[in-house]
């Protein structure tokens, strides 16, 4: 029987870029808990702030995030924000899961209701020409609201579940396409650009499994439904490859993050970034005259107004 290395009783888990057997305890209140305060301090995630916006999907990543981030940071005052997507037979279980989480979290909740507030579900950009990469266009709807919703309610920081193997995995994308601007962005750490907060990602050195393992052990409600749209994602078959490669060689996904954190400094001084300016629609930071999102919601709007002549 193999026995936790933190307090000797017999162990459950064994995490082998580690090679470690630990017990969920140990798991759950040390181990997982101390990786997040360590990574917090080593970005310097959380210095001066006070009010953390936490974005929780219903999701185990950011169900995990939520719980341990109060657990290794009690003092903090953290408002939960969850954008319901309006995906059928999906977001309302989603937002169940949210709303029983921070129930049980005793944590404010501010949801945002994309068919109620803007008329239109992520579903209806099928329609539009960006319908064929779904989770693209759902990135932008989410990132710009999230920063939004979160510079509404004045908090210091916005924290994203955003693990090792999505970062990972992100990293690689950008640097097999060439995407060096893309590439210097994947930092965990992104600087304030009013009135968007500072946006952080706590999980940056956790990996995806241990965030379900932590769910898991600790019976968070979490949305175990697959998103309809989810199938043939890039970034999951990346995930998928990776995974493959991980399971050879225990480490391999903290050793590209840690030559990736080393390759950025270097590249960063001859990678322009685009000067930011202002959306002339929705009058929010941009890098270009018309907003990612706006671009979006304009193509959707053309192809509503098409179908109601
Ligand atoms: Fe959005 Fe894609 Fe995630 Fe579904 S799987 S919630 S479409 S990003
Ligand atoms: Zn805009």
């Amino acid at each position: 029987m193999a026995r936790c290395r933190l307090c000797g009783s017999e162990a459950e888990h064994y995490l082998p870029y580690a090679r470690l057997w630990i017990c969920s305890r140990c798991f759950v209140e040390r181990f997982f808990p101390n990786r997040i305060r360590r990574t917090v301090e080593a970005y310097k995630m959380l210095e001066g702030s006070e009010k953390v916006a936490v974005a929780v999907s219903g999701g185990k990543d950011s169900a995990a995030l939520l719980h341990s981030l109060k657990e290794a940071f009690p003092t903090l005052r953290l408002i939960a924000i969850h954008l319901n997507l309006g995906i059928q037979g999906y977001s309302e279980e989603a937002q169940r899961s949210v709303e029983e989480l921070c129930r049980s979290l005793n944590v404010e909740l501010e949801v945002y209701d994309l068919k109620a507030e803007e008329g239109f579900t992520i579903g209806d950009f099928k329609a539009t020409r960006y319908g064929r990469k779904l989770c693209a266009v759902c990135g932008v709807v989410k990132r710009r609201r999230l920063a939004k919703i979160a510079g509404r309610l004045g908090v210091d920081a916005l924290a994203t579940g955003h693990n090792l193997d999505d970062t990972v995995e992100s990293l690689l994308a950008a640097f097999t396409g060439g995407d060096f601007q893309q590439l210097v962005r994947l930092k965990p750490v992104l600087p304030a650009q009013p009135p968007f907060p500072k946006k952080i990602k706590p999980f940056h050195r956790t990996p995806e499994r241990e965030a379900l393992l932590y769910a898991e052990i600790l019976g968070l409600p979490f949305n175990r439904r697959r998103c309809p749209h989810v199938s043939g994602s890039r970034s999951l078959r990346g995930k998928s490859l990776l995974d493959l490669w991980e399971a050879e060689e225990p480490g391999f996904k903290y050793r590209l993050l840690a030559a990736f954190e080393r390759l950025i400094p270097l590249l960063e001084p001859s990678v322009a970034q685009p000067e930011y300016t202002y959306c002339r629609v929705c009058g929010l930071p941009s890098s270009q005259p018309l907003c990612a999102d706006c671009k979006r919601i304009e193509a959707l709007k053309r192809v509503l107004n098409r179908g109601q002549n």
